[in-house]
């Protein structure tokens, strides 16, 4: 795209600000963090609940963004770049978008439903591929913002596009059906249940209709409840298992070992049709893409040979831990220009090592001519700062020429041959390849193999349970979060990564060490480290960390390695003792505390905190409101006699749920981060984080009278199938999880523990569970919950979220 911002100025009924007689743009943006933001691109500020993109326009503009459309000008940026100010930027970018959709005049497939759009999209662009240059929305990007951006990628090459619709409220769906303009609808799943934010399945099924408003033919499977909405002028290609006046009628489903044979009548004939799948979701998706065919009026042979090729499709972005120190993230099952552009940022906003590599294969179906093609990547990899690149495909190797530091091979076994020449050492990795290269032996080349248990962490969740508790907090209270014992358990870098994404204010750990392995992988946030042993002072200044003070000792020993390094207003934290009576100064020793602070100018005070002994306890509700009082007190007398302006705070988690009168200038949130909260109502807003996962090693069944494990604790009294698991009381299994106590879960269903629990394993019943050996299993996670364990074991979930041992791998993913 490139278009002049001039005359952008009547779609948006802008007013506009600046020199935008001249100035052209050719991308659009929402994302500050995005490196490929530039001089051309129009970043549209938008406004969220708990986020305001204003922030970061100055940020921009310093990285060299002109082009802004914005509520306001922020106050330091005037005269410095373009505005055009609207009323509300996402309607906007909605608008702009719409313009942008209408010059273009190809044939539009969009999709909408409950289940099933991302991959019917994914399989309808694989199985019209061969014939089409097909954009589509990249990943999921099916809503009000990610609708708007996946049409910003049409060019003048594409001759036909793909898009979804996803809403989750009514009168959404006029929006995004104005922007994606579909000329061919479908309707995959609309489920049974009423999703949220509908008032009934009819509300649904007649907003979700909305997107085939104009459509010149709407395909979908045949039913009472759609066909009373569908509106008298749309025109249907209809399908169902069970009503014989469908356009399709599926009579039979046969099942052969890994396939389908679907059988159908369309237009008065029977036919057959393979697919490689059993189950029923994949069945309903496959026949929506067989319908797209059969309106396409392709021929029985060419529907057959593409369709027993569909895949399974992987819809997450993963980052594991690689070998010699590497971290990957795994996308290898896409390759084209936008994911791409998606990969590297997410890759960006990952930075865990400055090296950086990108192992690509080549891109299909850009639109593009090679040349220029190639060109855009190259451009895309060099603003993105990546160190390397491997490119693998005859094609990219043509193109070698383009990149800076490129190693090119003509195919996968070319570069699984020379693997070891290529030192994959403390760097990113970025895999990325079209399904065919088979990148995913790379990934099991390059990934660090452990036994088979793993944390996954799911990013995501983290971002939305911040958010949840920052729109619990008054304007310009700050946010600093607790990311000791490793972030909880959960890891620490990479969530301090995100969390620094996101602009909090603060990181608070336990101790020097926990900060100055942020800082080294670094962090730039401030931290607050809660227990700096007096022989962590030097360290701590060297790594900039900041030292929470809390008694006079460690103020005197401060304050003189402060004066020998000669430092000039060190931050420093003080926190108070106001009832929980673990660290902080009493209320008998402020006074000399005062008297040593005044007309110090080795250090600042740029905190004064104390902490709450039982903020979750509502029972104990009137200590915990004289702590605050005295926190009050304590702290105003501080700054009155020194004179300062220090940042108060005193709520952790459940304060912030429970005390919301007293956020003072900060609060600190540490368990709610990781999803749990002392308060059932609560917990149902969070997102579970993480989710402990094995898989059975081996499966057996004993006989009655026979015993499972140390001490034959357990007795079967009738056979019994037994399937053993690789995790033990050394991963963080306590053993009062055993004999019969605690459960796991196997395909949704739960698998009593039997039997003591081993130092690396546990021996669960299968009896009534249809699994074999290899089969996933869920230690913890949506079920059972981190909360409820804890409940059983008599303890709380802080301590089984902590006790789970660094050997076991985390994995991370969004
Ligand atoms: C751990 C900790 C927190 C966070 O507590 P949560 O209950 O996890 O929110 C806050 N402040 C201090 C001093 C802490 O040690």
């Amino acid at each position: 795209m490139s278009i002049l911002v001039q005359n952008i100025i009547p779609i948006l009924k802008a007013k506009a600000i600046g020199n935008t007689a001249t100035a052209v743009i050719d991308t659009v943006s929402i994302d500050s963090r995005s490196l490929q933001n530039s001089a051309n691109t129009l970043f549209f500020a938008l406004v969220g609940p708990n986020n305001d993109a204003h922030v970061y326009i100055e940020d921009l503009i310093a990285t060299g963004v002109q082009n802004f459309v914005v509520l306001h000008i922020p106050e330091a940026c005037a005269d410095k770049a373009n505005f055009l100010i609207v009323e509300n930027t996402l309607d906007a970018l909605q608008q702009f978008a719409a313009y942008y959709r209408s010059r273009f005049n190809f044939p539009v497939i969009g999709l909408t439903g409950s289940n099933g759009k991302t991959i019917v999209k994914e399989w309808l662009n694989f199985l019209l591929s061969p014939d089409f240059n097909v954009i589509r929305s990249p990943k999921s990007y099916n809503s009000q913002v990610g609708v708007p951006l996946s049409i910003f990628a049409i060019n003048e090459k594409h001759n036909l596009g793909i898009f979804e619709a996803g809403i989750s409220t009514v009168a959404e769906m006029e929006k995004l059906e104005k922007v994606i303009k579909p000329t061919i609808g479908i309707l995959t799943n609309i489920g049974s249940s009423h999703d949220e934010g509908f008032l009934d399945l009819e509300e649904k099924v007649k907003e979700k209709l909305v997107l085939f408003k104009e459509v010149e033919i709407l395909i979908y499977q045949k039913s009472d409840i759609v066909d009373k909405f569908i509106l008298p002028h749309t025109k249907t290609f209809s399908w169902s298992f069970s009503k014989e006046e469908a356009d399709v009628f599926i009579y039979k489903k046969e099942f052969e070992d890994q396939n389908t044979l679907i059988h159908y009548k369309y237009k008065g004939d029977s036919f057959k049709l393979k697919i490689p799948f059993h189950d029923q979701a994949s069945i309903e998706n496959a026949i929506s893409c067989l319908m797209l065919l059969l309106h396409f009026d392709y021929d029985i042979a060419t529907i057959q040979s593409r369709m027993v090729l569909l895949f399974p499709v992987e819809m997450r972005l993963k980052v594991k831990t690689g070998i010699n120190n590497c971290s990957l993230i795994d996308d290898s099952y896409s390759s084209d220009f936008q994911s791409l552009k998606i990969a590297l940022d997410f890759l960006e906003s990952q930075n865990q090592f400055q090296k950086k590599t990108v192992i690509l294969s080549d891109i299909f179906q850009s639109g593009l001519a090679n040349e220029e093609l190639y060109s855009r990547v190259s451009q895309l990899i060099v603003s993105n700062n990546i160190n390397r690149v491997i490119g693998i495909g005859e094609t990219i190797a043509a193109f070698k020429d383009k990149f800076v530091n490129c190693i090119t091979f003509k195919n996968t076994a070319e570069f699984i041959a020379n693997f070891d020449e290529l030192d994959f050492e403390n760097e990113t990795i970025l895999i990325k390849g079209a399904r065919s290269f088979q990148f995913e032996e790379i990934v099991y080349l390059l990934e660090e193999k452990t036994h088979e248990t793993v944390l996954e962490i799911n990013l995501n969740a983290i971002s939305y349970n911040l958010n949840f508790f920052k729109s619990k907090l008054k304007p310009k209270v700050k946010i600093m979060v607790m990311v000791k014992a490793f972030g909880y358990g959960n890891g620490g870098l990479e969530i301090a990564k995100l969390l620094e994404h996101h602009k909090v204010d603060y990181l608070g750990v336990a101790f020097a060490d926990e900060g100055i392995s942020l800082k080294s992988g670094g962090i730039q946030l401030p931290i607050m480290v809660l227990n700096p042993e007096n022989t962590s002072f030097a360290a701590i200044i060297q790594n900039q960390l900041e030292p929470e003070i809390y008694c006079l000792k460690g103020l005197y020993a401060f304050l003189k390695i402060a004066k020998e390094k000669n430092l000039h207003q060190f931050p420093i934290h003080i926190k108070l003792d106001t009832g929980m009576h673990r660290l902080g100064f009493e209320e008998d020793s402020i006074e000399e505390l005062i008297a040593t602070l005044k007309g110090n100018e080795t250090v600042k005070v740029q905190s004064i905190l104390s902490h709450l002994a039982t903020s979750d306890d509502l029972k104990h509700r009137d200590f915990t409101l004289s702590q605050i009082n005295l926190f009050d007190a304590m702290s105003t007398k501080i700054i009155t006699e020194l004179g300062i302006n220090p940042i108060r705070h005193i709520l952790n988690t459940s304060g912030i749920s429970n005390y919301p009168d007293s956020q003072f200038n900060m609060v600190r949130l540490g368990i709610g981060l990781y999803g749990v909260s002392n308060d059932p109502a609560e917990q149902k807003y969070l997102e579970n984080v993480g989710t402990l996962k094995s898989v059975i090693s081996q499966i057996r069944t004993i006989k009655a009278g026979e015993s499972v494990g140390y001490g034959r604790k357990f007795m079967a009294e009738k056979p019994t199938k037994i399937a053993t698991i690789p995790i033990g009381y050394a991963d963080g299994i306590s053993r009062g999880w055993g004999n019969g106590v605690g459960f796991v879960n196997i395909k949704d269903k739960k698998a009593k523990i039997l039997g003591s629990i081993c130092m690396d394993m546990i021996m669960v019943d299968v009896s009534e569970i249809n699994c074999t050996e290899g089969d996933s299993v869920i230690i913890f996670g949506e079920s059972p919950t981190v909360s409820y364990i804890a409940k059983k074991l008599n303890t709380i979930p802080y301590e089984v979220l902590t006790s789970i041992s660094q050997r076991v791998k985390r994995v991370f993913y969004r």
